[in-house]
């Protein structure tokens, strides 16, 4: 798939809004970005995931892990083109991301992460993080969009894409969108 084909199908869904957003942190951006409205269609969840799996085929992943909740139906939709195993990590009440539900891993796996937006990487560094109490490196890192401006750090594992975006914020006084005059827009999400 090309990333033309990805960000028609983005914007399509509303996952993908050009605008003036004022983000979860108080930034101010002229993009939105939601993935859970992209995945709310298997089928198209489905193809999607199918060409983002298509890069990881080679090292046939075993196990396919996303952080909760944005890394959950992407791990799902992987695993299944990958004809692996989906698992899911979640925060315990302290907040340490963990493996729950009797979900089991071990060195004898070869694993993939899944996450839906990678833009610090800071989940994604969490799972690693989980993953090596259990002995495993991860073989890669594979999410739907890049707007980490390869900013992430993931400690040298391998990250793939299916689509790299630019997603310039600015604090609100100094956001050139408020000064147009432009409408400001506050999606409900944290992803944004
Ligand atoms: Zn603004």
């Amino acid at each position: 798939m090309q990333e033309m084909e990805i960000m028609e199908i983005f914007k399509k869904s509303g996952a993908y809004k050009q605008g003036h957003f004022r983000l979860s942190s108080g930034l101010h951006s002229g993009a939105y970005l939601q993935c859970a409205l992209v995945l709310q269609e298997p089928v198209v969840a489905a193809r999607l995931c199918a060409a983002l799996a298509e890069k990881f085929r080679a090292e046939e992943p075993d196990v396919v892990i996303g952080p909760a909740m944005g890394g959950i139906v992407l791990a799902y939709e992987l695993a299944r083109a990958l004809k692996a195993r989906a698992v899911f990590s979640e925060r315990d009440e302290e907040g340490v991301m963990r493996l729950r539900r009797g979900f089991e891993i071990g060195p004898e796996n070869r694993v993939l992460i899944a996450e839906d937006v990678l833009t610090t990487g800071r989940s994604v560094k969490e799972v690693i993080k989980l993953l090596e109490a259990y002995d495993v490196s991860p073989g890669g890192v594979a999410s739907l969009v890049d707007r980490s401006g390869g900013a992430a750090d993931l400690g040298g594992v391998r990250a793939e894409s299916l689509m790299k975006i630019d997603v310039p914020t600015f604090p609100g006084e100094d956001c050139p969108l408020c000064q147009e005059g432009m409408p400001l827009e506050k999606p409900g999400s944290r992803k944004i």
